[in-house]
């Protein structure tokens, strides 16, 4: 049967609830950093489901985990020690140096039990009144409740609320702010080193280092939201190791399971080993099916040759776009490192996307005017270049 493309967009649209802006375009299928249209269309998918689809589409490594382990079985209760999720453990824990880890479905998830964990330390080592969570202006840690508590954006709807009492928000990249906030009753710091829904913004490394001090100061824990950026989408397995500080607590999820649905929280010793029995759970976190792809994938990034290979391929993108800034005077701000970047333009930026979709490029916006690109982190110079021919392309162009 042949599905009618606009027959299938105006179902949806009718039928699906309207939290997306949803694009003319049906997605069919996906090869490495390819996806293709019910047209047969092709598009460089630059987006790749939001820093989700590391080893890009339709990964051997990736099929061959999930058959692997259909094979032998797919589900049980977490009391039970299964292989995939024992080696993915082992592999998270060595990769990171934290000590524990808790695997769930998403990354709004990894944000809950990280919020959970902390209070949960606070309550029994520091004060049962330290309970407040400092957060950032223009971070993003998901969509459930404690999640939006911690997020700007989701502020900006007061029918969602009362959110979480207890949340204070300081300046991004700005030590001072923070340490104002501080009190006996502050919990945990939840920060992201690139703020990713947030435009692509970077850390600075006094900024970085300036929050581990201050945590270690004042016995707070130090929440690192590496959703976006771990999993070597900066070019090292996790952003931190960058900015030469250890998080007490790590989120993690997008890239881990390279699309398949499954998060993680993982902690030192010191605040990990005071979840006991009854005090978290999920009923599918950390399912064979869920474990062992996301085993599979973190083999694959885990690889310092697999690491270098995003480091060359960012690098070589960053020069391709500076190379448009200079030639184009319609950039304005290239941000990020690895294979993520933000890019601030004088466009729309919808209609940029749009007018890149046409072109035959996908790619995301974040914060209120950044034109996201996070490609498989497979991408070679290959892609890099058709990206830079493409963008370029439709910016000199400029009808927008
Ligand atoms: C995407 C993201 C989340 C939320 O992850 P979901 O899987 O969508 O719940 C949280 N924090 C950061 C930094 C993210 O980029």
């Amino acid at each position: 049967m042949t599905i009618d493309k606009n027959d299938l967009i105006s179902q949806a649209k009718a039928n699906y609830m309207n939290v997306y802006n949803l694009q003319d375009v049906v997605l069919e299928r996906g090869d490495g950093c390819y996806l293709f249209d019910t047209d047969g269309k092709k598009y460089l998918d630059c987006a790749a489901g939001i820093a989700v689809v590391a080893l890009g589409h339709s990964s051997p490594v990736f099929k061959k985990a999930i058959t692997e382990q259909m094979d032998m079985f797919s589900m049980c209760t977490g009391s039970f020690v299964t292989p995939s999720k024992a080696a993915a453990a082992d592999l998270l824990t060595k990769a990171s140096g934290l000590d524990r880890v808790f695997f769930c479905n998403s990354g709004t998830e990894a944000v809950e039990g990280a919020l959970k964990l902390a209070r949960l330390w606070a309550h029994k080592e520091k004060s049962p009144d330290a309970k407040e969570f400092i957060t950032f202006r223009q971070s993003f840690h998901g969509r459930t409740f404690g999640a939006v508590s911690v997020t700007e954006k989701a502020h900006t709807y007061p029918e969602f609320g009362p959110y979480l009492p207890g949340v204070q928000w300081a300046q991004y990249n700005d030590v001072d702010s923070v340490k104002r906030l501080i009190s006996k009753k502050t919990c945990a710091i939840i920060v992201e080193l690139i703020q990713g829904e947030g435009g692509v913004r970077p850390a600075t490394p006094e900024f970085a280092k300036g929050l581990r001090q201050l945590c270690d100061e004042h016995d707070i824990a130090i929440i690192v939201d590496e959703i976006q950026t771990g999993m070597g989408r900066t070019g090292t397995m996790f952003a931190f190791e960058q900015y030469g500080i250890t998080p007490d607590i790590m989120t993690l999820a997008k890239g881990l399971g390279g699309g398949f649905p499954v998060g993680a929280f993982l902690a030192k010793e010191k605040f990990g080993k005071h979840i006991g029995p009854g005090t978290h759970g999920s009923t599918y976190g950390g399912n064979p099916l869920a474990c062992a792809v996301a085993l599979a994938v973190s083999s694959e990034i885990n690889q310092p040759a697999f690491l270098k290979s995003v480091r060359d391929t960012g690098a070589y993108l960053k020069e391709g776009l500076e190379r448009l800034k200079r030639e184009t005077n319609s950039i304005e701000d290239i941000r990020g490192t690895g294979l993520i970047f933000g890019i601030d333009t004088v466009f729309d930026i919808k209609k940029l996307i749009k007018k890149l979709l046409e072109n035959g490029v996908i790619a995301t916006q974040a914060g209120d005017r950044s034109l996201r690109l996070t490609p498989p982190l497979i991408a070679d110079k290959g892609h890099a270049d058709e990206a830079i021919d493409k963008i370029g392309h439709v910016i000199r162009k400029g009808d927008l």
